[in-house]
């Protein structure tokens, strides 16, 4: 039987984004398809992006790079997290990321076979060489080691943040990736995540694949992105109404009280199925028309205050039909990522 709140993936969507993505960045795209693909279930996603053309693929954990790996022998899967079962890695053909001197050096004797992308850390302080003195000291021991180094890579993380310095991490990622080229060649450069490929920074025309994860589902961590189409819907059902009178609240506490006598309606879904509380900030929709959520969210229910037309089983739309989760985004009550990740799978899925 099927939850009353249902969750639609547009596969369409998502095919859609990626030609758009590829029409303005005109280069290969690395999908990022870490944390189950957004969420949006990781098998279905990768099938949907490998019909549109993406061939490489990019998750954080050796376990999700295997599972595609297994399900699509076609693909390129890279893990970017520092990985150990170095003996799965090599027998389902997963690259990994190099994420410092120091580990590449503790592994090197396992990592024959594997093919590896060199991380340069340009200041999310996470993974990757720091200096060109570190960078030079891993293609040495690439080199010693007879290791097979195809690709060179870093993440940007100021891309989002309106007046942080990140022409200053392109420069640092130029300072080491300018001397590693003289070195020898990388069939794979990629840096460009959603918020960088907008930027079309000609400094970055030497990347030959871009790795975007949110634009290929829909939204934007940026500004709003007219040609973007989102893929996610979610609905459920109006499954009480009632009468609620001035100066009483709803739900536990008192975080709303009625100003006057109101028609309340009580839909069954809430924080417990993954809707974050600051999906509160703009109102839902019923029959085209947009009704406040009152108070705050709580486990399994949300109130709503509606007119005399609301009736019980009426569909209610929480994520669709204009109101969309990068709205919520752009409240500055929850971001993108956050809303799609909170999303429970025990709710019924569909794929469009
Ligand atoms: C998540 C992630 C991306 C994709 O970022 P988006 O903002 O979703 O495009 C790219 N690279 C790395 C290393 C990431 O962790």
């Amino acid at each position: 039987m099927s939850s009353r709140t249902i969750v639609t993936i547009d596969r369409e969507a998502v095919r859609r984004n990626v030609a758009s993505v590829f029409a303005r960045s005109n280069k290969q795209i690395f999908a990022v398809v870490k944390n189950n693909a957004y969420n949006l279930g990781m098998i279905e996603m990768v099938a949907t992006l490998m019909e549109a053309g993406v061939r490489h693929f990019a998750v954080a954990e050796v376990y999700e790079a295997i599972e595609i790996k297994t399900n699509f022998p076609d693909s390129y899967v890279l893990a970017m997290n520092p990985a150990s079962h170095f003996k799965e890695v090599r027998l389902h053909g997963v690259a990994l990321g190099i994420p410092s001197l120091d580990w590449l050096t503790r592994h090197q004797a396992d990592l024959s076979g594997i093919e590896l992308h060199l991380k340069v850390n340009v200041g999310m302080n996470r993974f990757g060489v720091s200096s060109l003195q570190e960078a030079l000291s891993v293609l040495e021991t690439v080199r010693e080691q007879d290791l097979a180094l195809t690709g060179l890579y870093t993440h940007f993380p100021l891309a989002d943040e309106p007046g942080a310095d990140h022409d200053g991490q392109v420069e640092r990622f130029l300072e080491i990736t300018d001397v590693l080229r003289t070195k020898q060649s990388f069939p794979y450069i990629h840096a460009e995540n959603s918020a960088t490929i907008v930027k079309h920074d000609p400094r970055l025309a030497f990347c030959n694949y871009v790795r975007p994860g949110i634009f290929l589902f829909g939204y934007s961590p940026i500004e709003k992105m007219d040609w973007l189409i989102p893929s996610l819907r979610m609905t459920t059902e109006v499954v009480e109404i009632r009468q609620v009178e001035a100066g009483e609240h709803v739900g536990y506490g008192t975080s709303y009280t009625a100003p006057e006598t109101i028609r309340v309606a009580v839909l069954p879904v809430g924080y417990g199925d993954g809707v974050v509380r600051g999906r509160s900030s703009l109102p839902v929709i019923i029959n085209g028309k947009r009704y406040p959520i009152i108070s705050k969210l709580f486990m399994s229910h949300t109130f709503i205050a509606i007119d005399s037309t609301v009736q019980i089983g009426d569909k209610v739309v929480l994520y669709g039909d204009g109101i969309e989760i990068d709205d919520i985004t752009r409240t500055g009550t929850a971001n993108n990522s956050e809303q799609m990740c909170a999303r429970s799978w025990r709710l019924t899925h569909r794929y469009l």
